[in-house]
């Protein structure tokens, strides 16, 4: 059986079956990383050794008849972003490049705990800031469907190795889109949850308010069995939201039924301004919602046009905060031969963060001096605040909006690296979304004439993940975007 036409619900229902060992599937996965990731460029790190013994363990217990969890024995991937008590945790920074975390972050433990098998580690922008994975400080990873264009980003590595089959299902990160992008460029399924869904305990953090931890599938299926893992609360995170205020559903459970009733939101001015081939795909899904029954209602997101802007400000202030704990002192790396004291803070963050790094630090620095934290930071506040508030509006209009995720497919490696404000505004459509806090997944949902793989992007209102997944899935049901795969990474046999 070829082990790249299974999902990763199939594949842990082969291995419970005892009709595939996780040790096999394990053993094809790892080699095939070893084929192609030398052209994709999607981990940072492979645990080959340590993945093998976990499938081995899986196995083990499955004949021994011990029940096993949810992902049993399947291969998954984790952003460089979370912490692993196992290799290193590097956020795609030379800062920590050698740093090893004491520690799981909750999200890896309870993939761990559902038994699943952690291959590795994948490549990001550094401190999840960009859009392409270009401004990881460790790696180039590239796009599996044209291997001259960017995966998206931040969480590249991740959509890449979904999209390459280099694993079932991934990890990644989502502060303005990081989930959501890639995943339309790779062709894959993303989804970013409620903020507040998923502990950020061990989540390196880059913009506090906005971060937010998200599975990559092949499927929706998958999609939301990854987040039936990994959602709930957790007291090592304050902002986790509580079980009573907002249980952990079964997104399964009713994944198949059509939403009754359903009413898609659309914003058409918005949806403008992204490329026509874009455009005709999501207009195209739309129309595929109404064919099914659905009503579709046009709402007005006023200021959805100035999230860009106070995403800008908040992320960089939140995120220069943040950042403040790499003095190579705490954390990472140290410059060797200091004159002083203020020169080991100094020298350690010259030498070690990146261009977009300390771009970011010093917008943020700025927002929050004394005499500007009215003029920007505060605003932007304000502003945040609108966005949210159209989105509550237009909420009780429709069940879901739709739009897309980037105004363009993949663009080429380069194309946009030294164009700060140009990278900035690929995220236009998924911005908003983090700001307001609410769950966004983006679906595979057609090809521009290159071949490039299109994303849908479905918004819906705090922990509405349930009909937002059934949503994703009614779409998915109606086509065959998601069965295409990357020619150029060929297929795995087992
Ligand atoms: N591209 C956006 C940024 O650079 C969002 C990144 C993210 O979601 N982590 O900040």
């Amino acid at each position: 059986m070829s082990l790249d036409e299974l999902t990763a619900i199939e594949l842990r229902n082969e291995i419970v079956a005892k009709r595939i060992g996780s040790v096999e599937a394990t053993r094809a996965i790892l080699d095939r990383i070893e084929r192609i990731d030398p052209t994709v460029g999607a981990y940072l790190s492979v645990f080959r050794d340590r993945a093998i013994q976990a499938a081995e363990a899986v196995d083990r217990r499955i004949a021994a008849g011990e029940t096993v969890g949810l992902l049993a024995g399947v291969p998954v991937a984790v952003k460089d972003v979370m912490c692993t008590s196992f290799g290193a945790t590097t956020c795609g920074s030379r800062i920590l490049e050698d740093f090893h975390a004491p520690y799981d972050a909750t999200a890896v433990r309870k993939l761990l705990t559902a038994d699943a098998v952690v291959l590795g580690k994948t490549n990001m922008d550094e401190f999840a800031m960009g859009s392409s994975t270009e401004n990881s400080g460790l790696k180039r990873t590239v796009n599996p469907w044209d291997t001259s264009r960017v995966p998206g980003g931040s969480s590249g590595g991740s959509a890449a190795a979904v999209a390459a089959r280099m694993c079932f299902a991934a990890l990644g990160s989502d502060t303005g889109g990081s989930i959501r992008q890639p995943a339309s460029f790779c062709g894959v399924v993303g989804l970013k949850p409620t903020y507040g869904r998923i502990s950020r305990y061990g989540l390196v953090a880059y913009g506090s308010s906005l971060d937010q931890i998200g599975p990559f599938g092949r499927t929706v299926a998958d999609t939301a069995l990854m987040l039936k893992v990994i959602a709930g609360h957790d007291p090592a995170d304050s902002t986790s939201v509580a079980e009573d205020v907002a249980p952990v559903e079964d997104y399964l459970a009713k994944l198949d039924e059509p939403v009754e009733g359903l009413r898609i939101g659309v914003a058409s001015a918005f949806n403008a301004g992204a490329d026509p081939a874009v455009r005709q795909a999501v207009d195209q899904a739309v129309d595929g919602y109404r064919g099914a029954g659905a009503q579709v209602v046009e709402v007005a997101m006023p200021h959805l046009d100035y999230a860009i802007a106070a995403y800008y400000v908040i992320a960089t202030a939140e995120a220069s905060s943040n950042l403040a704990r790499y003095d190579g002192v705490h954390y990472g790396h140290r410059t060797k031969n200091p004159a002083d004291y203020v020169e080991v803070y100094s020298k350690s963050r010259e030498e070690a963060f990146g261009q977009e790094v300390k771009r970011r630090i010093m917008l943020g620095t700025y927002a929050l001096s004394s005499g500007y934290y009215d003029a920007y930071y505060l605003k932007a506040l304000k502003v945040r605040n609108l966005i949210r508030g159209d989105f509550v509006k237009a909420f009780e209009w429709c069940d879901c909006i739709a739009m897309p995720v980037a105004p363009t497919t993949a663009f080429k490696l380069g194309e946009k690296v030294d164009d700060p404000l140009k990278m900035y505004l690929s995220d236009i459509y998924t911005i908003a979304v983090n700001l307001a806090g609410v769950p966004g997944i983006s679906v595979p949902c057609g090809f521009d004439d290159a071949g490039l793989p299109i994303g849908l992007q479905l918004i819906g209102p705090a922990f509405s993940e349930t009909k937002l997944l059934r949503i994703a899935r009614m779409h998915e049901a109606r086509t065959d975007w998601h069965t295409r795969r990357p020619v150029a990474v060929g297929q795995i046999t087992a």
